[in-house]
């Protein structure tokens, strides 16, 4: 299928877009106006017909918005950095590297090379990478209007499937994340049918880790609801009782109470509990090993 019949501009300034996104407006149902980044979620929807946007404004060639930049304790990552850029980035690796090491879960090169950090975590979709690393990181998501700018935590801004907190009018133009301070150790790992599909199950993972003890454990599911799941008792059976084979039971256990994981083609929800529950066990095992945040 081709995609429906639509207007194209592309925005040289911020101030540009949000003055589109005015005129042309824009609603859940994808009429009036869309934001275009990297295309590789947009492009399909429409080809399928899934939305039909009057007009695309494309950012892609805003630069202000494309860097990454260090500065007092956090990492500021422009929204249209894409998957690839933050993989081959030099201070993803040292300041951040539970993204470093999920960038290379997603899709394929092809799609890495085009897909935006933005435009996933506009998509919010449940089985992406980057919310649930958003979530474990407490990141901050940056949104704009003509009026200014909001910060909204990460864990607010992913509301359930394909829905966020960002309003009408507004473009999502940073995320800052703090970097964890020493002692912070991370894991990610996923399931998926074959390299490059989206996970049947993942989860993003942050710990702090001092003489095998844990004071700190954020698990976050990611395929295993209707958006990215931050697993607080699960986590905090381990900082109240170690990593054991009792306690990684009693975590096992509590996980099926706090994830929802929706059936699908091929996998039933029970057998993504299970992934999960095997995953738990995976992650905390490489964390409880050495391996620095
Ligand atoms: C075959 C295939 C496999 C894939 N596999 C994976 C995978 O394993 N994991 C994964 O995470 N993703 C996967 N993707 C999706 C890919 O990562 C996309 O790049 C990403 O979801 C969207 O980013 P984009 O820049 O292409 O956004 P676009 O497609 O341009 O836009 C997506 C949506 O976000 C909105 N948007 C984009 N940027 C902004 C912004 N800055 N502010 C406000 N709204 C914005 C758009 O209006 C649109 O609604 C896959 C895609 C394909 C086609």
């Amino acid at each position: 299928m081709k995609a429906p019949p639509f207007a194209y501009a592309r925005a040289r300034s911020l101030a540009e877009v949000f003055d589109l996104l005015e005129r042309h407006g824009g609603n859940s149902e994808g009429e009036g106006a869309k934001i275009l980044a990297g295309g590789q979620s947009l492009m399909p929807a429409l080809n399928l017909r899934l939305s039909s946007p009057a007009l695309l404004i494309d950012i892609s060639r805003l630069a202000d918005h494309a860097g990454i930049q260090v500065k007092d304790g956090h990492v500021h990552i422009g929204a249209l950095i894409t998957h690839a850029a933050i993989g081959a980035s030099a201070d993803i690796r040292k300041h951040l590297p539970l993204l470093a090491d999920a960038a290379e879960h997603i899709a394929h090169p092809a799609i890495r090379n085009r897909g935006t950090f933005g435009g996933s975590l506009a998509m919010a979709d449940p089985a992406a990478e980057w919310p649930a690393c958003c979530v474990a990181l407490n990141a901050q998501i940056v949104l704009a209007n003509k009026s200014g700018t909001r910060h909204v935590a990460a864990h607010d801004f992913f509301q359930g499937l394909y829905a966020t907190a960002m309003q009408p009018g507004e473009v999502l133009t940073e995320v800052v994340i703090p970097i964890p301070a020493a002692g912070y150790r991370h894991a990610f790992m996923e399931l998926a049918r074959r390299r490059g599909d989206y996970a049947i199950v993942g989860v993003a993972a942050l710990a702090k880790v001092s003489g095998g003890a844990f004071s700190d454990v954020r698990l976050v599911y990611l395929g295993a609801s209707d958006t990215s799941v931050a697993a607080r008792k699960t986590s905090q059976v381990f900082v109240l009782k170690g990593f054991f084979e009792t306690s990684l039971k009693e975590a096992q256990q509590m996980l099926a109470t706090e994830l929802a994981p929706q059936a699908d083609l091929y996998s039933s929800a029970a057998a993504k509990l299970h992934l999960a529950q095997v995953l738990t066990a995976r992650v905390m095992k490489q964390l409880i090993a050495c391996h620095p945040a």
